[in-house]
């Protein structure tokens, strides 16, 4: 019998709950270390992989399994991975797929610490990289090498919002015999589904877009397939790189509202970046809704919508820039992204400052560059935040 798949908002509320004894309507926080086993053999069988309960809070937990199992419903995995954090998933993801003497390619723009991570850590361990616009696939099938295992793409990329190819990505690395990783952050798993596309494992910093309340941090991984979900689990709990279950908690109900927060903040966003647009004292807009981003063509056939990320460069360059964020009321001045709040920041100097100037040029990241978050406010109330802003002399 053909059964009909229900609609990501349906998915979003009910996926991952678990049936309880009680009848509970949300998955408890199971906040415990271990869990008893009945007999000696229950012990033996868990580990054994035989009987499927659970042994240890960092192998595996019933509220940090239930998150799990509402994010690979919704990325269509096989097996999903809750991390401590967005960069434990990264580190995760490199750790159980990579070894000595193998190669990965990468987006120049990557998100900082990745970059740092595969660039100055792994590269103590024999891992080697090249960092190339990932947005453009020639780029990145020129970059390929005999040990390259791992393409490890971010889009849309932080912060100019480049958009790579998924599906192209993925037929250059499953050419070669490499994998295809994809930080989805930017996305999350309401606007694109990588593996859907092709990609091997998908991963989000959960900090970002699906808890979306700016109270927790946290990561998960998600792999096509059960093999490749296996390494990751299992360097997960080598690694301690486990999300806690209250994490968890709060994760999972971060999450069924994703739909209605991404609606919302989109609409407004696409205002504020056409506004924006309209300014005299704005030098360029990137937002991938505008037709003059680069890539809206290929976003729109990609994703389901253009998200709530907005970069600009005021005419006046970093010093314009700087006022900007000083006279702002509404938007708070502050890192990270995906809230309900709106949020702004300067890369140059904030998200971006680990990169050389040089770097940072090249990823298209100005001086005077100005990254926007867009929550769910008043979509009147931020305008006149931004026109007080830009508009005021001292
Ligand atoms: C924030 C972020 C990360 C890292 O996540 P944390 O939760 O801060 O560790 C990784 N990738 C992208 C694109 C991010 O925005």
């Amino acid at each position: 019998m053909h059964v009909r798949k229900q609609g990501i908002s349906s998915r979003l509320v009910h996926s991952g709950s678990f049936d309880e004894e009680f009848g509970s309507a949300v998955t408890p926080i199971y906040q415990t270390s271990t869990f008893g086993f009945r007999n000696a053999q229950e012990g033996a069988d868990r580990f054994a992989g035989e009987d499927p309960g659970f042994i240890y809070t960092r192998m595996g937990n019933p509220t940090v399994a239930a998150f799990e199992g509402c994010m690979c419903d919704l990325e269509a995995g096989q097996t999903a991975v809750a991390t401590s954090s967005g960069m434990a998933a990264v580190t995760v993801a490199c750790l159980a797929l990579l070894k000595q003497g193998d190669h990965v390619v990468s987006t120049a723009s990557v998100y900082g610490p990745s970059r740092t991570l595969i660039e100055s850590h792994l590269s103590r361990f024999g891992v080697t990289s090249t960092f190339v616009d990932t947005s453009d696939p020639e780029q990145i099938a020129s970059a390929m090498g005999q040990r390259t295992r791992l393409v490890y793409v971010e889009t849309p990329s932080n912060p100019m919002m480049q958009v790579t190819d998924i599906e192209a990505a993925a037929g250059i690395a499953h050419e070669q015999g490499a994998l295809l990783v994809v930080d989805s952050t930017f996305a999350s798993p309401y606007l694109q589904n990588p593996l859907v596309l092709g990609a091997d494992v998908v991963l989000h910093s959960v900090t970002k877009f699906i808890n979306g309340h700016a109270d927790v941090v946290g990561g998960v991984l998600v792999a096509a397939n059960a093999q490749v979900g296996r390494k990751l689990r299992n360097m997960m709990s080598i690694s301690g790189c486990c999300m806690d279950p209250h994490q968890a908690f709060l994760v999972h109900r971060g999450i069924k509202t994703l739909g209605l927060r991404i609606e919302r903040s989109q609409t407004i966003a696409m205002e504020i970046a056409r506004w924006l647009e309209a300014r005299s004292e704005v030098a360029w807009v990137r937002y991938i809704g505008l037709p003059s981003h680069p890539q809206h063509e290929l976003a729109r056939r990609q994703m389901r919508g253009f998200g709530s990320m907005i970069s600009f460069e005021l005419k006046g360059g970093v010093e314009a820039g700087r006022h900007l964020m000083d006279r702002v009321k509404l938007a708070t001045l502050a890192v990270s992204l995906g809230g309900v709040e709106t949020l702004i920041e300067h890369p140059a100097s904030m998200t971006h400052a680990g990169l050389s100037r040089d770097e940072r040029i090249a990823a298209g990241i100005t001086d005077g560059l100005v990254r926007y978050s867009v929550g769910i406010e008043d979509a009147c109330d931020l305008l006149e935040d931004l026109r007080q802003a830009l508009e005021s002399a001292d």
